[in-house]
C-alpha cells in the first residue's frame, strides 16, 4: 500500500505530525499543507533538492509555492540574505535597499509608475482593493470564480468553494453582497454584470492565467477583453501577478500581452522568495497613499506594516530580480516545463490513463479526469471551469504521496513549477517517477 510505505519511509515526519496535532489545528500552519495522514517535514534544501527529517531526498517541483525561481539557497540570494541579516533585520527606519527594490519594479513592470511594499501577496491584494475603493468611491469588487488573491475576507468566498456567492465561514454577508463573482472565460457575463452594476464597481481583480497560474485556465483573449471592457467603463483593473511577476518574463504578463492594468499585485519571486508583497500602479491611483494626494488630505489611504520592506526581504528581492532578469531564467524554465508536460502526457497515453498534463510557462498541472467527451488534443480552455474546480483532490494527494515514495515532490493540487536550477535529467526523473507512481496507484485502483 502506498500509504503504508509512505508511513514506513517517514517515521520522523509522523512523530512531528503527532506533536503538531496537539498544538496546531489539523497539525499544519497553512491549509495549503493539509495532507492525509500527514505531510513530510523538511529540514534543508539546496538547488532543486530537499531532504526530510528522515534523510529522504526529494527532487522539488513545488519550489516554495512557486516563489523560488532560482531554486533553494541560490548563492547570490543566500549571500544577500546573510549579509542583510548581519547588518540588522529591522531599523525602524527607511533602508537603502527598499529604494533599489522599488526602482527595479518600476524599471521592469510596465505600469509600475509608483510602488508600495506589503508583508505578503495577500496584503498586496487587500491594499490594492482598498486603493480602488478609495479612488472610485464604489464598494463592489468583481472577482472571477476560482481565482486566488490570498486569504483575506474579500478574496475567500467563491475561490475554493462557495461558488454561488454565499459567505464562507467567518466572512460577513456584507462582504459577499459587495462581491460580484463571474465565470472564468465568459466575457458576455462580465459585460452584463458590469452593465447591471454601473457606477457601483470599485475594481475588477483577476489572475492573468487563471486560478493558481492556470489550474483553471483563462484565455489571453478573455483577459484582454476584460481590460478593454473595464477601460471603456472606467473601472480600475487589479492584475494579480503574484505568481507571474518575474516568472513569465521581466515585465510579467502585462508586458507579454501589452495590457495596462491600473494596479498590479506581486509577491513570491518579486519578493525574492521571502515574505513580502508589492502593489504597483498608476501614479494617479497610487497617489492616494500619499498625504499630498487629492484636494483633501483626509482622503489618504492608510497603509502600515511592521515588516513592510524589511531589509532582509528587500535584499533577497533585489538579488533575485537581478539574477532572474540578467539570466532570462524563465526561458529555460519554460522550455523544461513544456517538455515535462509533453513527456507526462506521453506517459498517460502509454499507460492508457485518462489524465492530462497541461499549463503554460514554467508550470505543469495535472487533471486526473480528462473529460471523455473531449479528445486529448482539445484545448483546455474548452473544458468547463467546474471540471477543474471539482477535480479529485484525493487522487492528487495520493499522486503526491506516490511521487514522494519515488523521491519527487509536487504541490497537493497537482501543480509543479520548474525553475532556473532544474535540468533535463530532472525532467527525466520526474517522468520516470510518474510512471512508477501511476503503476502503484493503478494497483490500488485509483486511476485509469
Ligand atoms: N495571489 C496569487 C495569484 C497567489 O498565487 C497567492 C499565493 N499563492 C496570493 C495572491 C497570496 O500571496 P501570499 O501567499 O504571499 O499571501
Amino acid at each position: 500500500m502506498i500509504v503504508a510505505d509512505y508511513q514506513a519511509m517517514t517515521p520522523g515526519s509522523r512523530e512531528l505530525a503527532q506533536r503538531a496535532l496537539r498544538v496546531l489545528p489539523d497539525g499544519v500552519s497553512t491549509d495549503t499543507r493539509l495532507f492525509e495522514p500527514y505531510g513530510i517535514y523538511v529540514r534543508h534544501a539546496v538547488g532543486s533538492r530537499k531532504w526530510d527529517v528522515d534523510g529522504n531526498e526529494y527532487l522539488d517541483f513545488f519550489g516554495g509555492h512557486g516563489a523560488l525561481m532560482l531554486g533553494h539557497c541560490h548563492p547570490s540570494v543566500t549571500r544577500a540574505i546573510q549579509d542583510a541579516a548581519g547588518r540588522g533585520i529591522h531599523f525602524a527606519a527607511n533602508n537603502p535597499t527598499e529604494v533599489e527594490w522599488a526602482e527595479l519594479i518600476q524599471k521592469y513592470i510596465p505600469t509600475a509608475e509608483r510602488v508600495r511594499f506589503t508583508g505578503s501577496g495577500t496584503e498586496a491584494t487587500l491594499l490594492a482593493i482598498r486603493i480602488a475603493r478609495a479612488f472610485t468611491g464604489c464598494s463592489k469588487l468583481v472577482r472571477v470564480r476560482t481565482h486566488y488573491h490570498g486569504w483575506h475576507d474579500f478574496a475567500v468566498s467563491g475561490y475554493n468553494d462557495f461558488f454561488d456567492g454565499r459567505p464562507a465561514p467567518g466572512i460577513l454577508p456584507e462582504i459577499v453582497s459587495n462581491t460580484l463573482l463571474v465565470t472564468p472565460n465568459d466575457t458576455e457575463e462580465l459585460c452584463q454584470v458590469i452593465a447591471r452594476h454601473r457606477g457601483e464597481i470599485a475594481a475588477i481583480i483577476l489572475e492573468p492565467l487563471g486560478s493558481h497560474f492556470g489550474i483553471v485556465p483563462s484565455s489571453d483573449a478573455y483577459l484582454k477583453e476584460a481590460l478593454t471592457v473595464a477601460k471603456q467603463r472606467e473601472i480600475p483593473v487589479i492584475l494579480d501577478e503574484v505568481i507571474t511577476g518575474f516568472r513569465v518574463g521581466a515585465g510579467g504578463m502585462q508586458r507579454l500581452l501589452g495590457i495596462q492594468p491600473d494596479l498590479t499585485c506581486m509577491g513570491k519571486v518579486a519578493a525574492g522568495g521571502m515574505p513580502g508583497g508589492i502593489v504597483a500602479g498608476s501614479a494617479r491611483m497610487m497617489a492616494l497613499l500619499g498625504r499630498a494626494s487629492g484636494s483633501n488630505a483626509s482622503q489618504k489611504v492608510l497603509h502600515q506594516g511592521t515588516f513592510t520592506a524589511n531589509p532582509v526581504t528587500a535584499s533577497a528581492a533585489v538579488a533575485t530580480i537581478q539574477e532572474v532578469v540578467s539570466q532570462s531564467i524563465w526561458v529555460r524554465a519554460n522550455e523544461l516545463a513544456q517538455l515535462a508536460r509533453r513527456r507526462l502526457n506521453e506517459v498517460f497515453e502509454r499507460m492508457n490513463v485518462g489524465w492530462r498534463a497541461y499549463g503554460r510557462f514554467s508550470a505543469f498541472h495535472i487533471l486526473p479526469e480528462w473529460p471523455h467527451d473531449l479528445s486529448r488534443t482539445d484545448n483546455v480552455e474548452r473544458i468547463p471551469w467546474e471540471r477543474f474546480a471539482t477535480r479529485s483532490t484525493a487522487v492528487l494527494h495520493k499522486l503526491r504521496m506516490a511521487l514522494n515514495l519515488q523521491g519527487v515532490d509536487i504541490g497537493s493540487r497537482g501543480t509543479g513549477f520548474l525553475s532556473g536550477v532544474h535540468r533535463l535529467e530532472d525532467v527525466e526523473q520526474l517522468v520516470a517517477a510518474f510512471e512508477r507512481a501511476l503503476a502503484r496507484m493503478r494497483e490500488e485502483g485509483l486511476s485509469g
